[in-house]
């Protein structure tokens, strides 16, 4: 079978934590990992942390599986934290530029089309009609005989105007007000299974994992890919291969064949057989998913490989066990 990814880690495919979040992402119960906002712990990964069973993990979890190119990520929010007290509870404030004081009245700035007057909305107020101070003419309609022409500020301390006000951000927690420049501020990412990765990916990581963890129960050495040397000279990759006894005599070999059609052809049994042939293990397996073609089937049958054919990984670890067995 072809492999994922050149420089997948192979230490990904014993990394239960990382086998469970797979899973979940593979059998569609999580389609994107998106995290999960609380106003005091700011986003937090509920489905990751009860995988890895701490907060702190989370992260290098994810960054593991991300530099393993497993994971793709996407840029899902930025978040504000408190640079004295780390808290997430901050909120954003609108100041006045010239004394920095939140307490600013925000109006919108309304132009008389006619004569051209421009001023804030309440100076044109006149109970529930809008009349322009200039020429007292009222305005009805807006487009027509005024229009909004942007927003204006007032601060209510130092009672200046502006139409930009300046961010500031408040902590909730401890009241600290912090600007900008001193803002401690965090990417925040959704991440799903790069799409690429799907198929082989479950595959390996479904089936491959399972099949490890069960041999080695068994009692069994495994390796996984495995390169074995044939009489001939040659070494022969296996997708896997375990053996009791130190000199590899008695040698179980396994390889795996996926297909999206509905058969899997002859083509990964005649590859099978061509390795056996030079390396004679005492066991070949071709795990077939969902089946073989009818001439795969019979060819299999004629060269002595033991066929496991399941419709999916699940089913082909069941079936790979009790065939063993
Ligand atoms: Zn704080
Ligand atoms: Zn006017
Ligand atoms: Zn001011």
């Amino acid at each position: 079978m072809q492999k994922a990814n050149a420089k997948e880690p192979l230490e990904l495919y014993k990394d239960s934590d990382a086998q469970l979040l797979l899973s979940k992402f593979l059998s569609g119960e999580i389609k994107k990992l998106e995290p999960v906002y609380d106003h005091r712990t700011g986003y937090t990964y509920p489905a990751v942390e009860a995988i890895v069973g701490d907060s702190s993990l989370v992260q290098p979890f994810l960054n593991k599986l991300l530099q393993a190119g497993v994971l793709e990520k996407k840029l899902y929010d930025k978040t504000i934290s408190c640079p004295s007290c780390g808290s997430a509870d901050v909120s954003f404030r609108y100041c006045c530029p010239f004394c920095k004081s939140f307490d600013i009245q925000r109006s919108s700035l309304i132009e008389h089309v006619k004569c051209g007057y421009m001023d804030i909305e309440v100076n044109f107020r006149d109970g529930d009609r809008y009349i322009c101070p200039k020429c007292h003419t009222e305005l009805k309609k807006i487009d027509v005989d005024y229009r909004k022409a942007g927003i204006w500020c007032s601060c209510n301390d130092c009672k200046k105007n502006f139409d930009i006000p300046v961010p500031e951000h408040f902590c909730r927690n401890c009241g600290t007000v912090s600007a900008f420049e001193g803002a401690v501020i965090r990417d925040v990412y959704a991440y799903t299974v790069k799409e690429s990765l799907r198929n082989t990916v479950t595959l390996n990581w479904l089936l491959v994992s399972p099949i490890r963890d069960f041999l080695t129960d068994e009692g069994f050495t495994v390796e996984s890919p495995a390169l074995l040397k044939g009489k001939s000279g040659t070494n022969h990759s296996f997708d896997i291969a375990a053996y009791k006894d130190k000199s590899r005599q008695k040698a179980i070999v396994v390889d795996l064949a996926k297909s999206n059609e509905d058969f899997v052809s002859e083509q990964p049994v005649i590859a099978l057989f061509a390795k056996i042939f030079d390396v004679s293990p005492d066991r070949a397996y071709l795990i077939a998913i969902p089946q073989l073609n009818e001439n795969g089937r019979k060819m299999a049958q004629l060269y002595n490989i033991r066929a496991v054919e399941a419709k999916d990984a699940k089913e082909a670890v069941k079936t790979f066990k009790e065939k063993l067995r």
